[in-house]
């Protein structure tokens, strides 16, 4: 847990700045399994940047996988993942960059494409992702994984947790970590380091699916349809976080 930071007069300052990226002094988080080394499945810079300089922190060695063949199109794809790189290069962190088995998820997804959001389709796709976040830490050594889809509000932390854990079940001693990264006011510095960052700010969640019922809520709302590519944290009149982030 991080002391609270003093104000001019020495009162103890109990408000939102505490937790700002600038003020808040990162607890040292303890593992599930006190393990000191954990595989990252990552989705996107602005969810993962705070996970990241929390790990770091607690020095927990951190290797960063980047597998999400849900992203599409292709070039959407490619700017999230070289916006996590970018910041993954800046604090020393291993990156593993993963298959982009597109296909192979439209196959898994077949039949859901008009489910909601956060519906069953979402369950098949972290189910895809962490099972192969699982594999791949399996055969690389790490007992421990976790993910940083959790930290948007815009998830379901319950449904990633559980898939999360039934991926890391199929591995004999694996644990995955179902730490509430937005709790202490993550979510808040998500925001802020994007901003100082000026990450690629996504405003759909990733699947094509998803790009199409944003466009058709925008539509309903009134409001122009999603730009792709052109917006960023920091440098343009974004207060919030995004639709999706
Ligand atoms: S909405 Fe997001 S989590 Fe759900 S299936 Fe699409 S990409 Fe995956």
């Amino acid at each position: 847990m991080g002391r609270r930071a003093k104000s001019g007069n020495g009162q103890e300052k109990n408000d939102m700045s505490r937790f700002s990226a600038e003020n808040f002094e990162r607890p040292v988080l303890d593992t599930p399994n006190d393990s000191k080394r954990i595989l990252m499945h990552s989705c996107c810079a602005p969810c993962a940047a705070e996970v990241m300089d929390a790990l770091a922190a607690s020095e927990i060695e951190t290797t960063i996988f980047f597998y999400n063949p849900n992203i599409h199109p292709r070039d959407e794809y490619e700017i999230r993942k070289e916006e996590n790189i970018r910041y993954a290069e800046k604090l020393g962190m291993e990156f593993i960059d993963w298959d982009y088995n597109a296909k192979d998820w439209f196959d898994r997804t077949k039949g859901m494409e008009d489910e909601p959001e956060r519906g069953i389709r979402c369950t098949e796709c972290f189910d895809m992702r962490f099972e192969v976040t699982a594999d791949y830490a399996a055969e690389h050594g790490f007992d421990l994984i976790s993910s940083t889809l959790g930290i948007s509000r815009w998830k379901n932390m319950p449904q990633i947790n559980g898939c999360g854990e039934l991926a890391a079940s199929r591995h004999p001693g694996m644990h995955y970590w179902t730490y509430n990264w937005r709790k202490e006011g993550g979510s808040q510095r998500m925001i802020e380091i994007s901003k100082r960052e000026e990450f690629y700010q996504q405003e759909y969640c990733g699947c094509v699916y998803s790009l199409r019922d944003t466009n058709a809520w925008r539509e309903q709302n009134g409001r122009d349809k999603i730009k792709r590519k052109v917006k960023f944290y920091g440098r343009d009149a974004v207060l919030g976080e995004s639709e999706e982030a």
